[in-house]
């Protein structure tokens, strides 16, 4: 195997430091070219001092000087803002992106990518979710492969290969449930930011945590589902599987069905998108069968989790409303972190807002970001 040069959109994240746990394991195979992030300019530092990229990019333009200063002896290249995540991405050295930016900020960074003819390593799953339609033809016009990071999405694709997607009846993906699994609406009521925050079976950045608890997360899988691997969205079955093992399944139209298994460890899908197609011995963990004695699955309850109902919605609606469902999810989930509103709020604010925003059958990049802009302004008006 070639030496492949990474860029890590999001390196200080949690999947962006998972990536580079992957990186260090692997020296011969892996380096890093370029490493990006949001604001934490300290993290950002050590990790371009050990793994000695060619630049380092910092989306908060105040946390320049800090960053110049943190790597003054060093002969790294110090970028700020996010245009300088767009340039780097299109790099020639830049062999394979690993897009693991949080949210909206995900898309443009990720789309200069796919221009510029680069394999997509994609963490990002509001990319798919907003412009799943404008991605998927984009990445076939560039021939630019998209390779799936999420667990869900990897069991699938690892399913998938060797089949031919005609033979797809329906696609099986598993959830844990979150925190709340067995929560009745009453007491749903009531959750505080820092229970929902204490997964089960993942360790995940905070964002994706409550949308996890919310099922918004599974939603916004099923529409990524969609997109990655062209289904429609009704042969994409959620399973709640509270032991996280069983990571998805697909289901042939002969009745057989290939379900992915693994240890819940999120090292072992991102191996596989890098490693892809090849298989790379690991010493990461391995299921122990034993103490998990047991496999359970339940359906998918969207009467106490209503993301994920309004998830189907929006894709069934098509256009921008995914869109519109990311951006109001977006707002209602900062402001459950923040204390501003309780977490049976989270899905009347995104209802409300997908019922008054305005509805485009089918958006162009630019109408998505407008409409990204009237649909936070839509839910701000309601989380006060
Ligand atoms: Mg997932």
């Amino acid at each position: 195997m070639q030496k492949k040069q990474l860029v890590i959109l999001g390196s200080t994240g949690s999947i962006g430091t998972q990536t580079l746990d992957i990186v260090r394991r692997y020296p011969d195979l892996y380096s890093v070219y370029a490493l990006t992030a949001n604001t934490s300019v300290d993290l950002l530092a050590s990790q371009a001092r050990e793994f000695n990229p060619a630049a380092v990019c910092i989306a908060d333009e105040s946390q320049y000087e800090p960053l110049c200063n943190a790597l003054r002896d060093t002969d790294i290249k110090v970028w700020a803002g996010s245009q300088s995540i767009e340039h780097v991405v299109t790099a020639r050295e830049a062999d394979v992106i690993v897009a693991a930016m949080v949210g909206f900020a995900g898309l443009r960074p990720t789309i200069a990518a796919i221009q510029a003819g680069k394999t997509i390593a994609l963490a990002n799953k509001e990319t798919l979710v907003v412009a799943g339609a404008i991605i998927e033809e984009m990445s076939l016009r560039h021939h630019a492969p998209i390779i799936p990071v999420d667990s869900e999405h990897s069991a699938v694709f690892q399913c998938l290969a060797g089949e031919d997607a005609d033979a797809v009846e329906k696609i099986l993906l598993t959830a844990s449930g979150g925190p709340f699994r067995t929560f009745s609406k009453e007491q749903l009521r009531g959750v505080t930011a820092a229970e929902a925050l204490r997964h089960p079976n993942w360790q995940m950045g905070a964002k994706i945590t409550i949308d996890s608890a919310t099922m918004m997360n599974k939603g916004f899988e099923v529409i990524e589902a969609k997109w990655l691997f062209g289904v429609r969205y009704d042969q994409i079955e959620v399973l709640v599987h509270p032991q996280s093992v069983v990571h998805s399944a697909v289901q042939f139209r002969d009745g057989s069905i290939k379900a992915q298994l693994g240890a819940p460890d999120m090292r072992l899908p991102i191996l596989y998108a890098l490693s892809y197609p090849d298989r790379l011995q690991t010493t990461l963990p391995r299921v122990d069968w034993l103490a998990t004695a047991s496999l359970t699955f339940e359906q998918a309850d969207t009467e106490r989790f209503p993301c994920l109902r309004l998830a189907y919605d929006a894709i069934a609606r098509g256009g921008n409303m995914p869109c519109v469902l990311n951006a109001a999810n977006e707002a209602a989930n900062l402001a459950f972190r923040e204390g501003r509103c309780a977490f049976t709020a989270i899905p009347e604010v995104i209802e409300q807002t997908m019922k008054k925003a305005a509805y485009l059958p089918a958006p162009s990049l630019d109408d998505l970001f407008a409409s990204d802009s009237e649909a936070r302004r839509i839910a701000a008006s309601m989380l006060g």
